[in-house]
């Protein structure tokens, strides 16, 4: 069995969660497991090491686990994007779509020097607008998105499309 399918085979559905409809793709059985939590840090690492990146970009909350490990191996900046009124500083906000109404992220100005090249990092890809909106925050705070990983792709769900134009990476694809 390859890691990936270890990696798969963790993963927990929960059905209705959040709400009824949607079967959440639940990581915390990877992370509660070293050996597997390692070899999803190892598949991450060997992909963007040597890649030319300066800064890791973290997706709250979710992204940050990943993100922050990732970051620390490569020995890169870790760099949080967050929901609306939780950065100190002076941010960039963006506004994005969701199925009902509107959210919105937001990202420190100061977050990387102009012409970074930032990798965004969650663990999972669905629609694509929280990862649209993280490329456009990453743009106005002067950064070049260099690539994006995810631990999970809901492939049917075409958020790959949206933001069709990078370099994307996923472990695992449904
Ligand atoms: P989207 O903006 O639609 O691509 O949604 C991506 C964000 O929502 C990520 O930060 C995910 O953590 C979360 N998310 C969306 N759908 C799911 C799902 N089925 N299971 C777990 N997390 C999800």
């Amino acid at each position: 069995m390859s890691a990936t399918d270890r990696i798969r085979g963790a993963i927990r559905d929960v059905p209705d969660f959040p709400k009824p409809g949607i079967v959440f793709k639940d990581i915390t059985t990877i992370l509660n497991r070293p050996d597997l939590f390692r070899e999803t840090m190892d598949l991450l690492e060997a992909r963007w090491k040597g890649s030319g990146i300066d800064v890791v970009a973290a997706i709250e909350s979710r992204g940050f686990l990943f993100g922050a490990a990732l970051a620390d191996r490569l020995g890169l900046a870790l760099v949080p994007v967050r929901k609306s009124g939780k950065l100190p500083a002076d941010t960039h906000r963006v506004e994005y779509e969701l199925e009902y109404g509107t959210d919105s992220l937001e990202i420190h100005r100061d977050a990387f020097p102009s012409g970074a090249r930032v990798l965004v990092v969650d663990d999972l890809l669905a629609t694509g607008g929280t990862a649209e909106a993280t490329a456009r925050l990453v743009e106005l705070a002067g950064g070049r998105v260099a690539g994006f990983a995810f631990v999970v792709h809901l492939a049917f769900l075409g958020g790959a499309k949206r933001i069709g134009g990078y370099d994307l990476h996923f472990l695992v694809e449904y």
